[in-house]
């Protein structure tokens, strides 16, 4: 097939920006909106749900108009978060379960019921979230839109440390804010923990006080937090008061008020928003040594050990196993990619203990979706 030309004026995409603001600022460029450029230009007519996952053949047609490369327009949409921000865009009963219970940080884990949850995406909120930076859209004439903003990811901006702002809108277009008090500073706790979630998105990696960790992990600390803080009170038995002081340390009752439970991403952004400002309270407090958490990832967000301690005969190397196995584990998915025997013993390593149907369903897929070829012929 011939190659599109290059659209002679295409404005380059800003980081973290969504694919429908590029678009849309395009589409200006013509005197045009994003529906009729696409439909007029590209013979596509599909322009809702442009920002979760759109075809690889607009994505492609969109490489050759711009000459952006399809990784970064990919990067543009939820589908290229996957499997750092999100397992997959796909549905599956035993997701929720995957993502938000494989680790623990203020509850041992077994303190915390399993639960089954059709239908669910990690972060994906149930109604389109509206809200913006008031200094990143008052800065440029040209206002781009942040995809990280659609999600219950962040409260405030990272660079400039105030709260996202709602605001009316149609499709993607900005009819005005919903408050007259804009460019609230947020609290030291929420810029803290917003900024490394934005190291995460940007850099791949979050720099917390003993170590840096990789950006899957950091999203689901944050998505295990939200979940504990979650849970019934009847549940935590002697960390009931843990999650209370928590709740009580940043103005709200206890579970945002919320007394049946429901998957973070269906409840209303205000309950989402206190959980979330909730979740860099408990940080904040593991952090400073105000609260000695259960879980056994709290000791992520611990402080630097005392130089006594850490030179002591092993703990250092306690304190490098985590990192250790990390690389060891990204090592194990780069060489499975391309190598048959060792992307069977990756298989072989995961599946050791536990071989039902299921779970080796669930293992294939996740290998699959990673870009590792799948392992049926061997089994
Ligand atoms: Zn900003």
């Amino acid at each position: 097939m011939k190659p599109l030309r290059r659209w002679p004026l295409h404005p380059a995409p800003r980081e973290g920006e969504a694919l429908s603001s590029w678009l849309h600022r395009i589409a200006c460029c013509y005197q045009m909106n994003v529906r009729d450029l696409l439909q007029h230009d590209l013979n596509f007519n599909q322009t809702h749900d442009l920002d979760l996952r759109p075809p690889v053949a607009l994505l492609e047609m969109l490489a050759q108009r711009s000459g952006v490369e399809l990784a970064l327009l990919r990067s543009m949409t939820l589908a290229g978060w996957t499997p750092w921000l999100l397992d997959s865009l796909d549905p599956d009963p035993l997701a929720f379960d995957a993502y938000s219970r494989q680790f623990s940080v203020l509850l041992p884990l077994y303190k915390r019921p399993a639960r089954i949850v059709s239908c669910w995406t990690a972060w994906l909120p149930k109604q389109a979230i509206r809200r913006a930076c008031p200094e990143c859209i008052g800065q440029s004439e040209n206002k781009v839109w942040l995809l990280m903003w659609q999600l219950p990811l962040l409260l405030s901006c990272p660079q400039h440390g105030c709260w996202l702002e709602p605001y009316f809108g149609v499709s993607n277009t900005f009819i005005g804010w919903e408050t007259e008090k804009l460019s609230r500073p947020a609290n030291k706790n929420i810029t803290k923990m917003d900024r490394r979630t934005w190291q995460a998105l940007s850099m791949g990696q979050v720099k917390l006080p003993n170590r840096s960790i990789h950006a899957g992990l950091w999203f689901r600390l944050l998505r295990t937090v939200l979940e504990e803080l979650n849970t019934p009170l009847s549940r935590c038995s002697s960390q009931a008061q843990d999650i209370r002081f928590i709740w009580e340390s940043c103005g709200y009752p206890v579970r945002a008020g919320r007394r049946i439970w429901q998957p973070y991403e269906t409840l209303s952004l205000d309950i989402q928003l206190q959980m979330l400002e909730a979740t860099a309270t408990a940080m904040h407090l593991i952090e400073t040594g105000r609260l000695i958490a259960q879980g056994e990832q709290a000791k992520l967000l611990r402080p630097e050990p005392s130089k006594k301690i850490d030179e002591g005969h092993c703990s250092t190397k306690q304190l490098n196993h985590w990192e250790m196995a990390l690389a060891a584990a990204e090592e194990a998915v780069a060489s499975a990619r391309h190598n048959p025997e060792a992307a069977q013993a990756l298989f072989n390593a995961i599946t050791l203990g536990c071989r039902t149907a299921e779970f080796i369903r669930r293992t294939q897929a996740l290998l699959s979706e990673i870009g590792i070829p799948s392992m049926g012929d061997h089994i």
